[in-house]
């Protein structure tokens, strides 16, 4: 007999794994259907902690803190997917993680990740597995250039990162990461960047919200357009894809995946959008704050909706979307941002605003032209 998972039921417990700015937005949505959060986080000052109501400061390899944290909650979950795999594992063994121990172990290494996309039939960059100097200077002359090599773990926001242009000197990149165990992509030629937020159901359902279109500045996401310009059915593949990566994950929560759309020469020799996937985020993703304020239900709601095994929420945009992020300094333009009574503006409370740091984001629903 199928076994049916309990609904978690507010009032209940949630652990959330990570203090940042997306475990801080989480335990928001939560608290507003009626559940208590309990972050666990290494760093004594964060985010999260100032808008839950039980917080724990200890390493993820604190086997004593981590059972104390899981005997506390009902279910957890995490907002980043470098919490060490182990960590998540000891954690399933006594409370449901969601989403699951495959998701997490899929995201955080890139040749496991991009090799798992490949399996289901979704076209990536190519790329080659590097292991010394010797396979980085064979994978470029079989790549060509520019290629990308990224570290296999722990990259975000373009760290670990570095691009190999004609005339580099292959060895001294690798040096300049300090050898990690890498892979090495093709440079895609995109024309733009997307994303699809979506969230699977504990019961298996599927809700995306539209297709967003991503600008990056200095390898960070600077602003977020919604929809995308992107013809309807490569919209509708993105969400077709998205859909196949969360079902073979048997996935719960919400996913993000990122695309590069480019142009090709299709078969009647007129230019086409094509998809490729770069990577997935097991977890809320920057590019879906703009739900907050401009779709029926935020990502962050139903994210907690799906964890509990809750029905999914309507993902309707409720108008034409412009999210901009507020880096380092650019959150001290608060005032100037609150002048505009439309702007919708999230400040993260983090204290000390350093160049590259995500500082908060405003939304303008139906207001700002998106150039
Ligand atoms: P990632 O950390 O993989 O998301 O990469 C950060 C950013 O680098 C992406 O959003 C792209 O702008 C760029 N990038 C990464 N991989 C590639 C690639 N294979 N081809 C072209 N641009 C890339």
């Amino acid at each position: 007999m199928t076994k049916i998972d309990p609904v978690i039921a507010p009032g209940a417990s949630i652990g959330i794994l990570g203090g940042g700015q997306l475990g801080r937005m989480l335990a928001m949505a939560a608290a507003s259907l009626g559940y208590k959060c309990h972050i666990y986080e290494p760093q004594s000052e964060c985010p999260a902690k100032e808008v839950a109501g039980r917080f724990t400061c200890a390493a993820f390899e604190d086997e004593a803190a981590l059972d104390a944290f899981a005997k506390s909650v009902d279910v957890i979950t995490y907002e980043f997917e470098n919490v060490p795999a182990a960590t998540a594992q000891f954690l399933a063994a006594r409370r449901p993680v969601r989403p699951g121990v495959e998701s997490l172990a899929a995201s955080q290494d890139r040749l496991v990740e991009k090799r798992f996309l490949q399996s289901l039939g979704l076209p990536t960059a190519p790329f080659l597995p590097v292991e010394d100097g010797g396979s980085l200077a064979r994978a470029v002359a079989q790549l060509g250039r520019p290629a990308i090599l990224k570290s296999r773990r722990n990259g975000y926001d373009g760290k670990g990162q570095a691009t190999i242009r004609e005339g580099s000197d292959v060895g001294a990149v690798f040096r300049s990461l300090g050898f990690p165990s890498s892979i090495v992509e093709g440079k895609v030629n995109f024309v733009r960047e997307a994303s699809v937020i979506a969230a699977r159901g504990l019961d298996g359902s599927f809700a995306a919200y539209d297709l967003c279109e991503n600008r990056h500045e200095n390898h960070i996401l600077a602003k977020t357009i919604v929809p995308a310009q992107a013809a309807p059915e490569t919209a509708a593949r993105a969400i077709e894809m998205t859909r196949v990566l969360a079902d073979a994950l048997s996935y719960v929560g919400v996913i993000g995946v990122e695309f590069f759309i480019t142009l090709e020469k299709g078969r009647d020799g007129q230019m086409e959008e094509q998809l490729c996937v770069n990577e997935f985020a097991p977890r809320v993703h920057n590019s879906g704050h703009w739900t907050q304020d401009g779709a029926t239900t935020s990502q962050f709601e139903q994210h907690i909706r799906a964890i509990c095994g809750l029905p999914l929420g309507a993902t309707t945009r409720l108008g034409d979307i412009l999210m901009e992020n507020l880096i380092g300094h650019e959150a001290d333009g608060w005032a100037s941002i609150l002048g505009n009574p439309e702007a919708r503006l999230h400040l993260y409370g983090k204290g000390e605003a350093r160049a590259g740091r995500k500082m908060g984001h405003v939304t303008y629903v139906n207001q700002k032209p998106c150039a």
